[in-house]
């Protein structure tokens, strides 16, 4: 620490999910990847750009996928800025649209890397509860003078959407730069990404690494009024997005049927855990996204997380308040759900 700055000394770290080096012996249920593999067209697609075009720079601005991403979403090519995962968009936004001497505000509980950020960058935040159904109080964060906010649709870790016309009402009032989170939209279909039409201080964020299966490609997409973009591209690094990860996000775009086929699966894999977990005695939040946020009626949620990596199954627990009663379980394959929950049973019989 000798050599590190005030803000690096006194800020709390992120703690990403666990990925244990011997992955094959885990059920890994903990960091909301895709349960299915990307299709053989996209990995095609990236195996075909591992060539000798790997000694040349890839398009600095990513334009192809842009482009696609306008045919795909909306919008047009010049509302969109590809970045290495929508985590770098975060790292960007809060060094490019908020001065240190303003003020943020995030959800609580909502992806805590928004509070890491802010902090590494010096930033001061207030944290708004969510209400006691989990939505967001959208009349909380007209309070102050807030420079950046940022819901998360659907929000990790609680798997609820963003109200439409709460947003919409919320927007007609806020000055400052609004951020929507969308890594998991695609689970519900309920995306914002049209009101960037209407309003020139949204940013409505996309991941490549939840529905599209291609988490450890690392690509983000930024939508947003042209003059946004072109202030995420001065910040950039020149070379953000490398050629492998343009390559399959393109592929990933255009190959639907196969993006349908993870989106519906992995919908019907949730319906089921949600039912089988009730039985159970969960109580489990309604989720718009590739995970749930569930809690036991008598067993407390911690000691299920530390029997179920006993038996080599990950799912995640926080420590905090509203956090720490519950299990964030990402839904996996069908064969993984069905041991998970075997394992499961026997945890809740000997307890
Ligand atoms: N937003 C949310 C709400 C997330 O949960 C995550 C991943 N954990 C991200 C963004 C980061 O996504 P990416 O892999 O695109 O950086």
């Amino acid at each position: 620490m000798k050599y590190w700055n005030s803000t690096l000394k006194s800020m709390t770290e992120y703690i990403p999910g666990e990925q244990p080096e011997d992955i094959d012996e885990y059920i890994k249920l903990n960091t909301n990847e895709n349960a299915f593999p990307p299709s053989a067209d996209i990995l095609n697609a990236i195996t075909k750009e591992c060539s000798g075009n790997l000694r040349l720079y890839p398009n600095p601005d990513a334009e192809t996928l842009t482009k696609i991403c306008a045919d795909t979403w909306g919008l047009s090519q010049s509302n969109y800025f590809a970045a290495n995962g929508s985590d770098e968009l975060f790292s960007l936004i809060f060094r490019g649209f908020i001065d240190r001497d303003q003020l943020a505000a995030f959800s609580y509980p909502s992806y805590s890397l928004y509070y890491t950020m802010s902090e590494a960058n010096g930033i001061a935040y207030d944290k708004i509860d969510l209400k006691d159904d989990f939505s967001i109080d959208f009349a909380k964060f007209l309070k102050k003078k807030y420079a950046l906010v940022i819901f998360c649709n659907p929000n990790n870790p609680t798997g609820t959407g963003v109200n439409r016309e709460g947003l919409i009402k919320f927007l007609e009032k806020y000055k400052g730069v609004a951020v929507v989170d969308e890594a998991y939209v695609d689970f519900s279909g309920n995306s914002m990404i049209d009101l960037v039409n209407s309003f020139d201080n949204l940013i409505v964020t996309r991941s490549f690494s939840k529905s599209y299966s291609l988490a450890g490609l690392r690509v983000g997409i930024a939508a947003a009024h042209r003059d946004i973009i072109e202030g995420f591209k001065k910040i950039k690094d020149s070379y953000n997005v490398d050629r492998l990860a343009q390559a399959g996000a393109i592929a990933a775009l255009k190959d639907k049927k196969s993006f349908n086929y993870r989106v519906s699966m992995i919908n019907n894999n949730k319906d089921y855990l949600t039912e089988s977990l009730d039985e159970l005695g969960f109580k489990t939040v309604p989720s718009e996204a590739n995970f749930i946020f569930t809690n036991h009626s008598s067993i407390d949620a911690k000691t299920l997380y530390e029997k179920l990596k006993e038996n080599k199954i990950l799912v995640r627990h926080f420590d905090g308040p509203r956090l720490s009663n519950y299990l964030r379980i990402t839904v996996g394959s069908m064969i993984e759900i069905k041991a998970f929950l075997k394992v499961l049973r026997s945890i809740i019989d000997e307890i």
